[in-house]
C-alpha cells in the first residue's frame, strides 16, 4: 500500500470509531487534518497524530443538486440537494465535508461563519455501509 493509502486507511478507520484525527508537527506546530507524514509546512518528519476537536466555522459551502454516482446512490437528487462546505477547524487547517442539518430550502440561512460541530453520517446499506465525516449547525 502507498503511504497516501496507509494514510486514508487511519483516517477512515479514525472516523469509523466517531473520532477525526490530524497531525502536529513537533518541530513548527502546524497542525493537518487529515494527517500527514511530513509536515507540509517545514518539510519536517516529526509529526505526532492527535485528535481535533471538530468544532469550527463554515468558511464556504456550496449546495449540489447534481450529485456524483456515489451521492445519488446515497439518495441525493435536484429535489434532495446537500451541501458540501469547506470547515476552519478551531486548530487551524480546513477540512471539506458535507454539512448537514441546514435548511437547504433557503440557502440564506446558511452563514459563512456560522459555528459548527463534527458528526458522522452513514451512506450505503448493509456491507457498503461506510461512515463519513460530516459536519452540523453547533
Ligand atoms: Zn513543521
Amino acid at each position: 500500500m502507498t503511504d497516501q493509502a496507509l494514510r486514508s486507511k487511519a483516517f477512515d478507520q479514525a472516523i469509523a470509531e466517531d473520532v477525526l484525527i490530524g497531525s502536529r508537527c513537533l518541530v513548527c506546530g502546524n497542525i493537518s487534518v487529515p494527517q500527514r507524514q511530513i509536515c507540509p509546512n517545514c518539510h519536517s518528519d516529526q509529526v505526532e497524530r492527535i485528535q481535533v476537536n471538530g468544532i469550527g466555522t463554515l468558511a464556504t459551502f456550496t449546495v449540489i443538486y447534481v450529485p456524483p454516482t456515489s451521492m445519488a446512490d446515497a439518495g441525493y437528487n435536484a429535489k434532495n440537494p446537500y451541501c458540501v462546505g469547506i470547515v476552519a477547524l478551531q486548530e487551524g487547517p480546513r477540512i471539506s465535508a458535507q454539512i448537514v442539518g441546514l435548511d437547504l430550502s433557503d440557502p440564506a440561512t446558511i452563514k459563512i461563519g456560522m459555528p459548527l460541530k463534527q458528526t458522522f453520517v452513514v451512506r450505503g446499506e448493509g456491507e457498503s455501509a461506510k461512515k463519513f465525516l460530516a459536519f452540523e449547525p453547533a
